[in-house]
């Protein structure tokens, strides 16, 4: 199903004049700035911005992507740290309504989706820009009902955010009914998370300047996403992106080696994220660029996963002192080999990396795990101190993230400006000097400051590069 989505999006779209691409990395080249890729328009993002592409103005690929910044989402039924996108472009090319039409008769005559299950949104308008009547009565035309298309503010249906210089535009995002008891209701709620987007097209129409005006680009161009993992769930007739093909087989290995049910609830959320970081681990540690665990960025990013996931499997009832990892990664190697080289050639490596991180981790799991619990228990104000977290992360090699993970589950918070202090105690005394040293993590756990790592901040950084600084 995976193999056929991916092919038949290909088609369809090299049909429509678009020349394919291949999948870029999921680590930026020559992008420190930037820690993972997190959307198929990301390695696109000079093309977009006027640089002309080899291939044409018509682009289309699948992706290989990594939000840190849905870690904390990862669990539900439809969001994944790594998952793969499928994207078409177009470069100065055409614009909504081919954009718009493509997308329906790919899902509608490709796919074969019923239009009932269909819904999409638009961008309301504000003060500085129109409401996206192109958009909507393109959608209209083709059959989608009024009450079916939502006009949504800025937060849901404008890219990247108003108030971000450079290009941007308003985009319409579409939705599927997963549902697969109920009927979809006339209108669709933008929290009813029934209601599963599985596309983004973006229309990059203006460009913001720093006096906060939005003036016409000259090249305006289309970005769209689509997500594999949820398409596959829809074709497939099931509401769960892990109840398909692509998850499955590594459900089931993960519930041969713990014994437990993925459909008891007490586990399912666990099993997910197993899952989840072990495709996130062989993605990353298999790529390249020879990511491996460390204590700044991506290395760090790498260490929370593998810790983490070790850290759920354990909470499975699995003696992480086994070699459980080789019959998952086995699974997820030949799931990816054929599209992807390197995860089948860096295959060894990746067990090597899981092990070497599981064996440092596992040694000190219980202990550190008990020593939170006895901090817990002794806490008064609800709030753990940030010399317990130190030594957690100190001796135990819990990343803070996950001390902070394990005590907002009993409701308490981690006191992070003393941890940090500690930090900083820790670096003078031992004066390795590495301020570095946190900040990868302790940046990348604000979503806040993820954000700026996304596409938007290299776009700033390569329109200044092109433009100048107009
Ligand atoms: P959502 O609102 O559901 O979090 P999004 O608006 O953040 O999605 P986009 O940035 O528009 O997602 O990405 C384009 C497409 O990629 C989405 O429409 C979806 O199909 C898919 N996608 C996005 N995030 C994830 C994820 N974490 N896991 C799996 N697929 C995803
Ligand atoms: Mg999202
Ligand atoms: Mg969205
Ligand atoms: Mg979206």
């Amino acid at each position: 199903m995976n193999h056929n989505l991916k092919d038949s999006y290909i088609s369809f779209f090299i049909e429509k004049g678009h020349a394919k691409l291949d999948s870029a990395s999921v680590i930026p080249v020559n992008d420190p700035t930037c820690l993972f890729n997190t959307a198929g328009m990301q390695p696109i993002v000079p093309f977009l911005l006027g640089e002309p592409h080899h291939l044409g103005k018509r682009l289309v690929n699948f992706q290989k992507c990594f939000r840190l910044t849905d870690l904390d989402s990862v669990g539900d039924k439809t969001h994944h740290t790594f998952f793969e996108m499928l994207g078409n472009w177009s470069l100065g090319d055409y614009f909504k309504k081919e954009s718009i039409t493509w997308s329906y008769e790919f899902l509608t005559e490709k796919l074969m989706i019923p239009i009932e299950k269909l819904a999409v949104t638009v961008f309301e308008g504000n003060e500085f820009v129109e409401r996206d009547e192109e958009s909507a009565q393109t959608w209209l035309s083709l059959g989608i009902p009024k009450e079916r298309i939502s006009y949504l503010p800025a937060e849901d249906n404008w890219w990247p955010s108003l108030d971000q210089t450079g290009p941007c535009g308003p985009d319409t995002e579409i939705f599927y009914w997963s549902d697969t008891e109920n009927p979809a209701p006339p209108k669709h709620d933008p929290t009813d998370n029934r209601w599963v987007e599985i596309w983004n097209n973006v229309f990059m129409q203006y460009k913001r300047l720093e006096n906060g005006e939005f003036v016409p680009l000259s090249q305006k161009n289309v970005d769209t996403g689509m997500g594999v993992e949820r398409v596959t769930a829809l074709l497939a007739g099931v509401d769960d992106n892990y109840k398909t093909d692509i998850w499955l087989p590594i459900i089931k290995k993960i519930e041969d080696i713990s014994k437990k049910i993925y459909d008891d609830e007490n586990y399912t959320k666990s099993i997910r994220i197993v899952a989840d970081h072990m495709r996130a681990i062989v993605m990353i540690a298999s790529d390249d660029a020879g990511i491996r665990p460390s204590n700044t960025d991506r290395g760090y990013i790498l260490r929370r996963l593998i810790r983490r996931m070790v850290r759920y499997m354990n909470q499975l009832g699995v003696d992480i002192s086994t070699d459980f990892e080789t019959p998952i990664v086995d699974i997820i190697v030949r799931q990816f080999s054929s599209f992807y080289e390197e995860v089948h050639r860096n295959k060894e490596q990746v067990l090597v990396v899981i092990k070497e991180e599981k064996d440092k981790f596992a040694k000190t799991l219980e202990k550190g795990l008990g020593e939170i619990k006895k901090a817990l228990s002794k806490l008064e104000n609800g709030i753990l101190p940030g010399d317990v977290a130190f030594k957690l992360y100190d001796t135990y090699g819990f990343p803070i993230e996950l001390t902070e993970e394990v005590a907002n589950e009993k409701n308490i918070s981690v006191d992070l400006d003393g941890f940090r202090e500690k930090v900083k105690e820790h670096q003078d005394k031992s004066r390795v000097g590495a301020d570095k040293k946190f900040k990868g993590g302790l940046a990348e756990s604000n979503p806040q400051t993820a954000r700026l790592h996304t596409a938007t901040h290299l776009l700033q950084a390569a329109l200044k590069k092109i433009l100048g600084n107009d």
